[in-house]
C-alpha cells in the first residue's frame, strides 16, 4: 500500500471540526478516527492532526519521507498554531504535542508514544514563565528526552529509570514527583549525556528534527516482535499499517488542579453500568498504564473534582450513546478542565460482552441480532472457565486486583520466554512479573495466568490478559518479585520458580499449590443472549459425548443431541479393559464371542443411560476404532500381570501384543476394517445399542439412535458393516417385540470417502465430517507426530494457524464440500454433520452452515461457542453480520 501526492496524507482535527470521521478508521486509524468523531460532536478534543497509515509502508519500505508529505505535515503544522495562539518551537509560548500511534484495529500499549515534543534548552524557559512553575516545566522535558531516548534512540528504559532513582535517593523524596526542579534539570543533561554516549549523536534540539524523529519511530513501531505478536494472535494483517497522530499537549502535571486517567464507560470486568477507571493527580499518560505509581479509582475524583467526574460521566455516555458501545477514553485534566484524548471500543471480559450487550438491548441501543452479531464466540470461553471449588482446602497467599476472571492453577515462571516455551510444550505455567510489559508478551500468550506486583486495572498485564481472556490478578502489592533469583516473598514466604500456585482473576486472591475447580455457573444474561441466537441460527448443534456426564452437561449447554459418541473410550477402564485385552487376545471367533459378552451388557447400560440423557435427540454412535494395540500394555511388568489374569503363558501374550504393533498404526487395521475382519465386533456393539433402545422404548422413553460406521474408504466396507448392523436390528426388534427407527450412516474421514461421497450417500443415510482424521489423512500429517515440527511452520509464517485446529477450508474444506455435494446429489435428504475437533471452531462452524449441513458436534464446553457462531453464520448470510458489529 502506498500512497501518493493526491491523496490527503494528513487530516486536521480541532476547534470544533474535523477533515475525517469515524468512518474513516482504515485512513486515519481508530485513535485518529476517534479524536476526528469526537471533534466532530463537540467534546473537547485538544487540536492535532493524523498522517494516514497509508503512509506507514511508504516509508517502511523507503526509510524516507516523501517531500510533499513534508509539506502536508508542515501547513497542519501552523493551522495547530493558529488553533492554539502558540509556536512550534517558540522561546515564549512554545506549542508542544504527542505523537501517537494508532492503527485501524486496537492493539493497546503495542506501539511507541512520545509527549512533550517540541521542548528543548529555549522552549522549556518558554514553558516554565508562561506556566510560571519550573517544576512543571522541567518535569515535562526530562519525561520528554527519557521517552525520546527510548522510543526514538531506541536506548534500553532500566539506565534512565536508574538515573532518575538515583536521584529520587540522593534527595531522599517518596516519589519522583517531589524532586525539584533543580534535580530535573540535572536530569535532562543527565539523560542527554547517556543518549550521547551510547548512540554517539546528540539529542536533537531542533523541533522539526524531533517531530520527524519521531513520526518514523512511531511507523517501526509497527513492526516491533510484541506488535508483531499481538497481530499474529488477533489476526491483524500486517499489511494494515499504524496511522500517527500529532496532538497538541495538555498537561497533567501542572499540580493537583491537574491529572490524567483512562475510564470505561461501563465496568469492563462485570459489564455493570457504572463509569469505571483510574487516575492521577499531577501525572502524565504513561504514569497510569505504567504501574510506577498507585492510580486512584475514579470514584475518588468525585470526592476531589465533583464537576469534573460529571462531565467525564455525561461524556461516557454521550460517546456510548452516538457509538452504541462501550468506549474506553483516556482524558486529561488541566487546571480543572477536562480533554479527551481518545476513545475506543472497550475491551472486556466475556462476562461483561454478554451482560453488556444483553443490557444494551433493553436500553434500546442495540438489536437483538446486534447482540448477537457482537460477541466474539470464543469470549464465551471465559463464561464457561471453572472457577475454585468454594469446599477446596485453600492456602491464601495474598490478594490483589481482580483484573480478569477465571482461575488457573500452574508452576511459577518469572521469564516470558521460559513461559512460552514451556506453555508450548502444554505445561501448566503462571507467569509472574513485578509488572508486565509489552515485551513480555509471546509468555503472556502461553500462561495459563498472569500475577502482577504492581500495576491496578488498567495496567499492560491487565488489559492485554483481559483481551485473551486469561486469568490475570494484578498489583498484589504483598508480593516482592525477585526476577533473577526466580522466586517471590509474600508475608514471610518464598515461592520459587516451578512451584505451583492458583490464580483467581474474579476475586484477586492467589493461594499456594494447586486448588480444585469448578465447573461456572450461567448467568440470566448468558440464557437471554443464547435464546436470541438459538432463535437466529438454522445449523443444529449437538455434543461430542462417551459417557452420560459429557452427554448431560451439553445438554446443559444447550446441545441437541450427540454427534460423536467414541465407543472405544467405555473400554479403557477396570473390568472392561480386562474383558477387552481377552477378547483381543482370544485365539478364534468363539473366544472373541464369550470375551464379547462380558462386554455386552456394560456397553448396553452405558448406551441406555446416555440415550435417557439425551431425552430423545439423535444420538450417533460410532462402532470401534482404534488400533487394537491401544488397549494392550507395553511394560514387561504389565503384560505378565494380564497373562496372569487371563490364565495365559506371559510369552503367548507378548506374542499377540508384539503381532498388533504397526509401522503406521493410523493407516492400519483400525475403523471399520475391525468390523470387517472381526465382524462379531460389530454385532456385539450392535446388538448393545439396539437393546439399550428398545429397554428405553419400552419404558415409555424416546430414542434415535444413528450407528455409524468409522474410516470407510469405499461403499463395499460400509455395505458390509450396514448388512451386520440391520440384521442385528432385527433380531433384536423381533426378540423385544418392538421397532425402534434408526439410521446407519459413516464418518467421512478419508479422502476417499469424500470423493466417491455420490456412492456413499445411496447406502448410508447419515455423513459425519471426521475432520481430524480428514486434516491428518489430506495433508499427510500424522496427528501424533505433527507437534514436532508444527511450531516451527508456524513461527515461521509457512502456516497461519494449526489445521488441526483450524479448518483448513482451502484444502481439507474443498474435500468436504464435494463431499456434501455429491452427497446430496445421490441422496436429497442425506444428513450430514461435523465432528472432528473443528466443529467448536466459530469458522469452521459458519463454514458448515454455508455448505447446508444439518449440524455440527463439539465438546460440551464448545456447544454454547458453536450456537454463537451458528446465530452469526445465519446473519453473515443475511448479510447483517457486518453491519451490525460495532463500529469503533
Ligand atoms: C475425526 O477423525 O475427526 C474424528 C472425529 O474421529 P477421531 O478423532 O476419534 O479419530
Ligand atoms: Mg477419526
Amino acid at each position: 500500500m502506498t500512497a501518493t501526492y493526491s491523496q490527503p496524507a494528513v487530516y486536521f482535527f480541532g476547534q470544533g471540526r474535523a477533515d475525517g470521521t469515524a468512518a474513516m478508521k482504515d485512513v486515519l486509524g481508530g485513535k485518529g478516527a476517534g479524536l476526528a468523531e469526537m471533534t466532530n460532536l463537540g467534546i473537547p478534543v485538544p487540536p492535532g492532526f493524523t498522517i494516514s497509515s497509508t503512509l506507514c509502508h511508504t516509508y517502511l519500505e523507503t526509510k524516507e519521507f516523501p517531500p510533499w508529505l513534508r509539506v502536508q505535515v508542515e501547513t497542519s503544522l501552523q493551522r495547530l498554531e493558529a488553533a492554539t495562539g502558540r509556536h512550534f518551537g517558540g522561546a515564549k509560548d512554545p506549542l508542544l504535542v504527542s505523537v501517537r500511534s494508532g492503527a485501524a484495529l486496537s492493539m493497546p500499549g503495542m506501539m511507541d508514544t512520545i509527549l512533550n515534543l517540541g521542548l528543548n534548552d529555549t522552549t522549556v524557559k518558554g514553558l516554565e514563565a508562561q506556566s510560571k512553575n519550573p517544576h512543571f516545566a522541567y518535569d515535562s522535558y526530562r519525561r520528554f528526552v527519557q521517552m525520546y531516548g527510548s522510543v526514538v534512540f531506541d536506548l534500553p528504559k532500566p539506565p534512565f529509570e536508574r538515573l532518575l532513582e538515583e536521584r529520587r535517593q540522593a534527595r531522599g523524596v517518596p516519589r519522583e514527583i517531589d524532586l525539584p526542579a533543580e534535580d530535573l534539570r540535572a536530569l535532562v543533561r543527565d539523560f542527554k549525556t547517556h543518549i550521547q554516549r551510547e548512540r554517539g549523536r546528540p539529542f536533537p534540539e531542533d523541533p522539526m528534527e524531533q517531530l520527524w524523529g519521531a513520526i518514523a519511530a512511531v511507523f517501526e513501531s509497527w513492526n516491533t516482535r510484541r506488535a508483531i505478536d499481538y497481530r499474529r494472535l488477533h489476526n491483524i494483517p500486517d499489511a494494515m499499517g499504524t496511522a500517527v497522530n500529532v496532538m497538541t499537549m495538555v498537561f497533567g502535571n501542572l499540580g493537583e488542579d491537574s491529572g490524567t486517567g483512562v475510564a470505561f464507560s461501563r465496568d469492563p470486568s462485570t459489564g455493570a453500568k457504572v463509569l469505571y477507571g483510574e487516575f492521577l493527580l499531577n501525572a502524565q499518560g504513561e504514569d497510569v498504564v505504567s504501574g510506577t505509581r498507585d492510580v486512584e479509582p475514579i470514584q475518588r475524583l468525585k470526592e476531589i473534582m465533583p464537576q469534573v467526574h460529571q462531565e467525564l460521566e455525561r461524556m461516557a455516555r454521550t460517546l456510548e450513546r452516538h457509538f452504541r458501545d462501550v468506549q474506553d477514553m483516556e482524558f486529561t485534566i488541566e487546571r480543572g478542565k477536562l480533554y479527551m484524548l481518545q476513545c475506543r471500543r472497550g475491551q472486556r471480559t466475556g462476562h461483561a460482552a454478554v451482560r453488556t450487550a444483553v443490557e444494551m438491548v433493553g436500553e434500546e441501543l442495540i438489536s437483538e441480532e446486534e447482540a448477537v452479531a457482537r460477541i466474539p464466540p470464543n469470549d464465551l470461553n471465559q463464561l464457561l472457565h471453572p472457577t475454585i471449588d468454594s469446599k477446596a482446602h485453600l492456602d491464601l497467599l495474598t490478594t490483589g486486583l481482580p483484573a480478569s476472571p477465571g482461575a488457573a492453577s500452574g508452576a511459577v515462571v518469572f521469564d516470558a520466554d521460559v513461559a512460552e516455551q514451556q506453555g508450548r510444550k502444554g505445561e501448566a505455567v503462571i507467569l509472574v512479573r513485578r509488572e508486565t510489559s509489552p515485551e513480555d508478551f509471546h509468555g503472556m500468550v502461553k500462561a495459563r495466568a498472569i500475577l502482577t506486583a504492581r500495576g491496578g486495572m488498567t495496567s499492560h498485564a491487565a488489559v492485554v490478559a483481559r483481551g485473551m481472556g486469561k486469568p490475570c490478578v494484578a498489583g498484589a502489592q504483598a508480593i516482592e518479585v525477585n526476577e533473577s533469583a526466580k522466586r517471590f516473598a509474600v508475608n514471610g514466604r518464598q515461592i520459587k520458580a516451578g512451584e505451583w500456585i492458583t490464580v483467581d482473576g474474579a476475586t484477586g486472591r492467589v493461594y499456594a499449590g494447586q486448588a480444585a475447580l469448578v465447573s461456572p455457573v450461567l448467568s440470566e444474561n448468558f440464557t437471554r443472549l443464547m435464546g436470541w441466537a438459538d432463535r437466529l441460527r438454522q445449523l443444529r448443534v449437538r455434543v461430542n459425548a462417551d459417557t452420560p456426564a459429557d452427554a448431560h452437561r451439553g445438554r446443559d449447554f444447550g446441545a441437541e443431541g450427540i454427534g460423536l459418541c467414541r465407543t472405544e473410550h467405555m473400554f479403557f477402564e477396570g473390568d472392561r479393559l480386562t474383558a477387552m485385552r481377552e477378547m483381543i487376545l482370544a485365539q478364534d471367533a468363539d473366544g472373541r464371542k464369550r470375551a464379547l459378552a462380558k462386554l455386552l451388557p456394560i456397553q448396553r447400560s452405558d448406551f441406555e443411560a446416555i440415550f435417557r440423557a439425551m431425552e430423545g435427540y439423535p444420538v450417533c454412535i460410532r462402532l470401534l476404532d482404534p488400533p487394537l494395540h491401544e488397549f494392550v500394555p507395553k511394560e514387561a511388568k504389565e503384560i505378565k500381570e494380564l497373562a496372569s489374569a487371563l490364565g495365559q503363558p506371559v510369552a503367548k501374550v507378548k506374542r499377540v501384543v508384539d503381532g498388533l504393533q504397526e509401522a503406521n498404526p493410523m493407516l492400519g487395521l483400525r475403523g471399520c476394517r475391525l468390523g470387517i475382519v472381526y465382524p462379531e465386533i460389530t454385532e456385539m456393539q450392535a446388538r448393545a445399542i439396539f437393546e439399550a433402545a428398545c429397554t428405553v422404548v419400552a419404558r415409555k422413553g424416546r430414542v434415535t439412535p444413528e450407528v455409524m460406521v468409522p474410516l470407510t474408504a469405499t461403499v463395499v466396507e460400509f455395505r458390509r458393516q450396514a448388512a451386520v448392523i440391520r440384521q442385528v436390528a432385527e433380531e433384536v426388534f423381533r426378540e423385544r417385540q418392538l421397532t425402534v427407527p434408526y439410521l446407519v450412516g459413516t464418518m467421512i474421514e478419508l479422502p476417499r470417502a469424500a470423493l466417491t461421497a455420490d456412492d456413499l450417500a445411496r447406502e448410508a443415510q447419515f455423513f459425519s465430517f471426521g475432520t481430524n482424521d480428514l486434516t491428518q489423512t489430506t495433508w499427510g500429517l500424522s496427528r501424533d507426530d505433527a507437534g514436532r515440527f508444527l511450531p516451527f511452520y508456524l513461527d515461521q509464517g509457512l502456516l497461519e494457524d494449526d489445521p488441526f485446529q483450524v479448518l483448513d477450508q482451502t484444502g481439507v474444506g474443498k474435500l468436504i464440500q464435494m463431499g456434501c455435494e455429491l452427497g446430496r446429489k445421490a441422496r436429497q435428504d442425506l444428513k450430514i454433520g461435523i465432528c472432528g475437533e473443528h466443529g467448536g471452531e466459530p469458522q469452521a462452524v459458519m463454514f458448515c452452515d454455508r455448505l447446508g449441513m444439518n449440524y455440527v458436534s463439539c465438546s460440551p464446553y464448545r456447544v454454547p461457542i458453536a450456537r454463537l457462531a451458528a446465530a452469526q453464520a445465519a446473519l453473515a448470510k443475511r448479510g447483517t453480520m457486518d453491519r451490525t458489529r460495532a463500529t469503533v
